[in-house]
């Protein structure tokens, strides 16, 4: 018989070192590969656990309006008054959740907001760098891949299904997450005039939305796209999902100045018209204005707050380029970092660039176009050079320029 006695043992399960993988050597015992994983395994399952605990919102260590705003701003230049609506909406929406839970009979209703700005002016930056920050499940939907249901597209309930996503399928937290839909304006009824003749993307899709802000069970795709009879469908309760819509509204100008010229032709004319900021129409948005787009009053009442953001100018031009925490020119000064190469610019190279970006009506989004051609062969050549800094002239960047032949960037 086989001297079992003088072997070594796993101190858990108690098997020999013939019996398993291997064990490893601890000061005062062993422990065998197979309950090490196990080990590993329930400390995982603990470490969930006490993690759930810990994502109970708790209303003392929320983030308050004016941090989230802080915050936004490290990374956001100018558009206060969307930042302002946002921060506030989105601690409310923490409020709302909490009181729920004390079970409280007043109830808050949620805000769902709407971001009006031409494209590029940073709805979209708002909505990812807000995302940082949040306690809840937050996902970016685009309204342009939405139809009614029965149609080439995707059925309205997909846009939970990327909620799911990121809830990894936990339906109770999923429902109190915030959805933001892009490209709202997609869906806007053609025309001012209810139409007889179906209407595709348009009021079908906004009538279905209207279902999701309202706020009511439905049934979602568990994989997203089309509904499949063979898929199993999740009812989720969008009661509690806080959406905020984003969208350009391209020609809402003409909308916002024929409502304020219909308004000053009163006795107040004069003073009213000469308050008016013609250059930045867009501050002065109203629900009606949206309506005049062609969106559906429901869906507009369901959009309580309405905000906007203004056209980026010279000055908030110059600003994105190298204010934000993760600005375009910081990327690259981080980047050649790696190659311990040290990566100044000219002040005049931001000017120019600002410059050109508002010439080719690049807006933001061309800033970087405009980088990437510049700094192409430097990024090219420096990693292979050994040199300790770099310095971007103007001579130097307008030269780039030319030879990378900015008219081709206009189609960015
Ligand atoms: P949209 O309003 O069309 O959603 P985006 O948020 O996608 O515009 O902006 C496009 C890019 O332009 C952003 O990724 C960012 O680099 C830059 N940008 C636009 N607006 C701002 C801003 N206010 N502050 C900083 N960067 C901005």
């Amino acid at each position: 018989m086989a001297d079992t006695r003088r072997k070594n043992r796993c101190s858990f399960c108690g098997r020999t070192e013939d019996e398993v993988g291997f064990l490893i050597t601890g000061m005062n015992g062993f422990i065998c590969d197979s309950c090490a994983v196990q080990a590993y395994e329930i400390t995982q399952e603990a470490k969930k656990a006490s993690q759930k605990g810990k994502n109970r919102l708790n209303l003392d260590e929320l983030p308050k309006p004016a941090e989230i705003k802080a915050f936004l701003d490290q990374y956001v230049i100018g558009q206060d008054d969307a930042k302002r609506h946002l921060a506030v909406s989105v601690y409310n929406h923490y409020k709302r959740l909490l009181q729920q839970d004390q079970g409280d009979d007043v109830e808050i209703e949620k805000s769902n907001i709407i971001m009006v700005g031409s494209t590029g002016t940073g709805k979209t930056l708002l909505a990812r760098t807000i995302a940082k920050m949040l306690h809840v499940p937050f996902t970016i939907v685009d309204a342009t891949v939405l139809t009614e249901a029965g149609y080439v597209g995707e059925d309205i309930e997909s846009i939970l299904t990327r909620l799911l996503q990121v809830a990894d399928y936990n339906v109770a937290d999923a429902e109190q997450g915030i959805v933001f839909i892009d490209e709202i304006d997609k869906i806007a009824r053609k025309g001012d005039n209810p139409s007889i003749t179906r209407d595709v993307s348009g009021e079908g899709v906004q009538q279905g939305l209207l279902k999701l802000l309202e706020g009511s069970v439905v049934n979602v795709p568990p994989q997203g796209g089309r509904k499949h009879p063979e898929q199993k469908m999740i009812p989720v309760n969008t009661k509690n999902i806080l959406f905020i819509c984003g969208g350009a509204f391209d020609g809402i100008e003409k909308k916002i100045a024929q409502r304020l010229n219909a308004h000053v032709v009163g006795y107040n004319a004069v003073r009213n018209t000469a308050a008016i900021d013609k250059k930045n129409l867009m501050q002065y948005i109203a629900p009606q204005d949206l309506k005049a787009f062609g969106l559906i009053p429901e869906i507009i009442g369901r959009l309580p707050i309405l905000t906007y953001l203004n056209p980026l100018d010279r000055t908030a031009l110059r600003a994105i380029l190298t204010e934000p925490k993760n600005s375009i020119i910081r990327q690259y000064v981080k980047l050649l970092e790696m190659d311990h190469v040290k990566l100044t610019f000219e002040d005049a190279v931001f000017e120019y660039i600002v410059d050109k970006a508002i010439e080719y009506k690049l807006g933001a989004r061309g800033l970087r176009s405009i980088v990437e051609a510049i700094m192409m062969d430097v990024m090219f050549d420096l990693p292979s050079q050994h040199a300790d800094s770099f310095v971007v002239t103007l001579d130097y960047a307008k030269k780039q320029l030319e030879k990378a032949n900015l008219a081709r960037l206009q189609s960015v």
